[in-house]
């Protein structure tokens, strides 16, 4: 019989081989390598996603900054 523990984030026994002590607000619990390992991946992908939309945001003020002369100008023809 393979040792199990219980995890308390997929709230499962798994394979003791497969669980690691993690530490939580009630302190270190047993926790599977999946879901910690599932729950960085997702953290860096959150990161990602937060870097790309700042990227975004800057590309548009940097837009919005070079198209407002060309506006003025346009603006000025058209006059
Ligand atoms: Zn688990």
């Amino acid at each position: 019989m393979t040792e199990t523990k219980f995890c308390y984030c997929c709230r499962i026994h798994h394979d003791q081989t497969q669980m690691r002590l993690f530490p939580t607000r009630q302190g270190y619990r047993w926790r599977c390598l999946r879901s910690i390992e599932a729950a960085n991946t997702s953290r860096k992908e959150r990161d990602a996603f937060g870097q790309q939309q700042t990227e975004i945001n800057r590309e548009a003020a940097r837009r919005a900054a070079e198209q407002s002369p060309l506006l003025r100008q346009a603006q000025a023809f058209a006059t």
